[in-house]
């Protein structure tokens, strides 16, 4: 098994070698260095374009999708090292994408064969830019409170409603959206749909925020009709499967170190920017937070390994997403806090040539990561669901 693993691990650092772009081997400093996807994506660089489109073909925008999606099948542990071999040559990410992360694993547990082979190789590709149809104005926390309609109308399904928070649906392609399909009952109401929206009817409206940008929007549905396909598993059985997803996405936000993009070394920024005395960090406050900080990560890491050897042993290791995403989003906004505060007055950057790269990116990764708490459910309903799902306390209500 070592060998057949060392083995990969060579054959996978000369095919980065070759195929990796100079120009991706970088941190990403700002938006549009993070790729998306989607029919009207536009590419900053062309290598964007080149690096996406090989690391695709290779099947490894979804290492461990089946090939016949387009994945490469690979198992837990080549994945880490194909992994550990894109981060020592500080290879990006070539693609950033919900269907990568939340909707692909859904559709390869539920989905009709036909809308496997329909929506996951477009995935891989980052051909489609999928968005999430969850929240609604009345339905955050409390999810299953959602009201957008879906009503049966023989040949098609006609949607009425309104989501809310719906990151980039302005630039989104598709929307893998939650609606009411029975209104009699909350959680058994719920069904899980696929909705394209070019579609007659969906209208969305950025909200713009303080800092100028638009990454939400408020999302429309008027008499929007659907094929009878678009429905993902059985009619009233979306809850289980808006669930499902949220695990992923929360698994997701956990990984603490691709949020935001903040990719730089916490250790190294401190050095430059602070400097050393008797060969240890200046300053000894920071100094003694960093490392606390750093043995945090490190358990936390430990963890979450744990957890992956668990669950390739066949244990059911779901009840875990909410724990990691408690743990990864507080420890990523400490980290980015941190490194701010290490990077001193080269963390003030914002745009222009006076700031690097990896400076611009440690401002905006500090402000993206105020969202972690809240997005994919917020901490303390994440505590709730430990509470009650992993320690097994009851309700005091
Ligand atoms: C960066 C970001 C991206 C997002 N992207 C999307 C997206 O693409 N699609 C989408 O559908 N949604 C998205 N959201 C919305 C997100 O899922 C919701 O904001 C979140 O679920 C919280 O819902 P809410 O905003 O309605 O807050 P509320 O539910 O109104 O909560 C308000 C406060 O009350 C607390 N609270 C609520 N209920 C309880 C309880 N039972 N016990 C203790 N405290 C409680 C919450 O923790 C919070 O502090 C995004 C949010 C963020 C920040």
């Amino acid at each position: 098994m070592t060998d057949q693993l060392e083995s990969f691990r060579s054959e996978t650092r000369a095919w980065l070698e070759a195929n990796c772009p100079e120009t991706m081997r970088s941190p990403m400093a700002g938006e549009e260095d993070f790729v998306w996807g989607g029919r009207t994506f536009k590419f900053k660089h062309p290598d964007q374009k080149l690096w996406l489109d090989r690391m695709a073909a290779k099947g490894w925008t979804a290492p461990m999708w089946p090939k016949a999606y387009g994945g490469d099948g690979l198992s837990n542990a080549e994945n880490a090292v194909l992994a550990q071999e894109m981060k020592r040559i500080h290879a990006r990410p070539p693609l950033f994408s919900f269907g990568l992360w939340m909707l692909g694993p859904v559709l390869l547990e539920y989905a009709s064969e036909e809308q496997k082979l329909e929506h996951l190789p477009k995935i891989v590709r980052g051909e489609i830019r999928w968005c999430q149809g969850y929240s609604e104005p009345g339905a955050g926390s409390d999810l299953a409170s959602l009201q957008t309609k879906c009503e049966d109308q023989g040949d098609h399904w006609l949607i009425n409603g309104q989501k809310i928070w719906t990151s980039y649906a302005n630039e989104a392609d598709w929307c893998f959206c939650l609606v009411r399909t029975d209104t009699s009952v909350k959680h058994e109401g719920i069904s899980f749909v696929l909705i394209d929206m070019q579609t007659p009817g969906v209208e969305t409206r950025p909200i713009k925020l303080i800092s100028g940008s638009s990454p939400f929007c408020e999302t429309f549905f008027t008499d929007v009709k659907i094929p009878k396909d678009a429905m993902v598993g059985r009619l009233n059985g979306g809850w289980e499967i808006a669930k499902r997803l949220l695990q992923y996405e929360r698994t997701n936000i956990s990984g603490f170190g691709s949020v935001g993009g903040v990719s730089g070394d916490l250790i190294e920024i401190a050095k430059a920017n602070i400097g050393l005395e008797n060969g240890v960090l200046a300053d000894g406050d920071l100094r003694a937070r960093i490392a606390a900080h750093k043995m945090a990560e490190r358990a936390y890491a430990l963890t979450t390994q744990r957890a992956m050897e668990e669950a390739k042993a066949g244990q059911n290791v779901s009840h875990m997403a909410s724990m990691f995403k408690v743990a990864g989003a507080t420890l990523n906004i400490e980290r980015c806090e941190l490194m701010l505060e290490a990077a001193g007055s080269r963390g003030f950057g914002w745009s222009g040539e006076g700031f690097s790269p990896e400076e611009l990116a440690v401002t905006r990764g500090w402000l993206r990561s105020k969202g972690n708490s809240i997005e994919g459910g917020t901490t303390e309903v994440n505590l709730n669901v430990v509470a009650k799902r992993v320690l097994g306390l009851r309700d005091t209500q």
